[in-house]
């Protein structure tokens, strides 16, 4: 297949075992560039690799004595071999739980985990996907760092950025929550609420890439989103290795774009090519809340379309009315015999609360929608229960302390003398 050589003042950058960019619809390949759609059938590209072939236990051992982050696995990531030694806030490697608890509350028999990612920098996923982004752009020359973010993002392009030495202008939907805002703000970047959905963010981003005055922007998840995405696969990794190399049964994973979720399956899909862990079949399941469900709802309704709607749900981080990933979601939950879940509000509150009293971990809203989805998956017989499971939480409840502030407080509040203590009657 041809190789289109871009008129682009860039010139040709070298990102490891990236090679180029590939149409994931008619398959056509173009050098590494700061594009992101085919320019025959429009189409969204995709990194492809030169990947290491050879002996597993070589590279394993390899990634094995790599650092604790996701570093470790720079030689199946579209970044520079010296990456480690730039500034970079170096996410990943994040605790994989084994949650006894909670699965002896859901009724999970086959071993059940937490893929807790709230112990990112700044507390989400999104440092991953932010990480591989940022050594695209210093590669392409960008000086500016940005995004169209619903939250999370925002504040790991403020963050990656301020480490980095670059400017950054990201741009949220103006009604988040207060935590996520604060956290978007405080390293100093330029940060713009837009009065709109995070659909309306993204489509005034795309309008703003192609005027002069975005000239020399880097939108992570935008012009750069093909080397951006690639930074979910890490979780597919980390999973695999944390737990002894193999794969999972089922992994429940949530849905806002899709691009986490279809990156995950690739992951998964690249370790049993490369043999580092043994072919088995695995089951992806997605997981929405009920009030931003267009890819759930095309996955009950049977369709390969999925039909945009208009968000509103608590879980704001997952809150993307059009998602760009959807069909490829659909392909993955179907192929692999999974699902696509989703919960309602007032789920997710109970869910998040469930996994804080039986793990102590505080999920943001998004892990309320996974572990909510999770236990709806079982009670409707979608997953066996009898198989061993790994759930995302991509997120810090701190972040989002509103949805559970009304059902949580003191159990007492008492003057500071025993005997109202012993009034209130929490003895023993
Ligand atoms: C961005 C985000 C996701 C997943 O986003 P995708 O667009 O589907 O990749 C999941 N959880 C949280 C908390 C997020 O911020």
């Amino acid at each position: 297949m041809a190789v289109h050589t871009l008129a682009s003042t860039t010139g040709s950058v070298s990102l490891g075992p990236a090679t180029a960019l590939s149409c994931r619809e008619c398959g056509e390949r173009f050098d590494l560039a700061p594009i992101f759609a085919c320019q025959s059938c429009f189409g969204p590209l995709e990194a492809a690799y030169d990947l290491p072939t050879g002996d597993p236990e070589a590279l394993r051992a390899r990634i094995e004595a790599g650092p604790n982050n996701i570093w470790r696995y720079a030689p199946l990531l579209p970044v520079p071999e010296d990456v480690a030694t730039k500034p970079n806030l170096n996410p990943g490697f994040t605790k994989l739980v084994k949650a006894d608890n909670l699965a002896r509350e859901l009724g999970v028999t086959g071993g059940l985990h937490v893929k807790d990612d709230s112990g990112n920098p700044t507390h989400s996923f999104k440092d991953r996907v932010v990480a591989i982004a940022l050594e695209a752009a210093r590669a392409f020359g960008f000086t500016t760092l940005s995004c169209s973010s619903t939250g999370n993002l925002a504040g790991a392009v403020g963050a990656a950025a301020a480490r980095a030495g670059l400017r950054s202008c990201v741009f949220i939907p103006h009604d988040l929550e207060a935590g996520k805002v604060v956290m978007a703000a405080v390293y100093g970047g330029e940060l713009v609420g837009i009065e709109g959905t995070y659909d309306d963010v993204n489509r005034f981003c795309s309008e703003l890439i192609g005027d002069p005055l975005g000239e020399g922007w880097g939108f992570v998840n935008v012009n750069l989103r093909p080397y951006y995405a690639e930074g979910s696969k890490t979780l597919a990794y980390e999973i695999c290795e944390q737990l002894g190399w193999r794969l999972p049964d089922n992994l429940v994973i949530p849905i806002a774009s899709g691009s986490q979720l279809t990156k995950i399956d690739k992951g998964l899909k690249e370790l049993v090519g490369l043999g580092l862990v043994e072919d088995r079949p695995y089951k992806i399941f997605g997981a929405q809340a009920e009030g931003c469900s267009p890819v759930s709802r095309a996955f009950k309704d049977g369709h390969d379309v999925v039909r945009p709607v208009k968000p509103s749900t608590i879980a704001k981080s997952l809150a993307i009315g059009n998602p760009a990933d959807g069909p490829y979601v659909l392909d993955i939950c179907r192929r692999t015999g999974g699902a696509v879940e989703d919960v309602t509000d007032e789920q997710v509150v109970d869910a998040i609360k469930l996994l804080a009293r039986t793990e102590g971990i505080f999920a943001e809203t998004a892990g309320g929608v996974t572990v909510g989805v999770l236990r709806k998956l079982i009670e409707t017989g979608q997953l066996d229960p009898a198989a061993e499971t790994v759930v995302l939480n991509t997120g810090d409840g701190l972040k989002t302390l509103d949805a559970v502030a009304p059902t949580t407080g003191p159990t007492a509040t008492i003057r500071p003398s025993l005997d109202a203590f012993r009034q209130a009657g929490l003895a023993g």
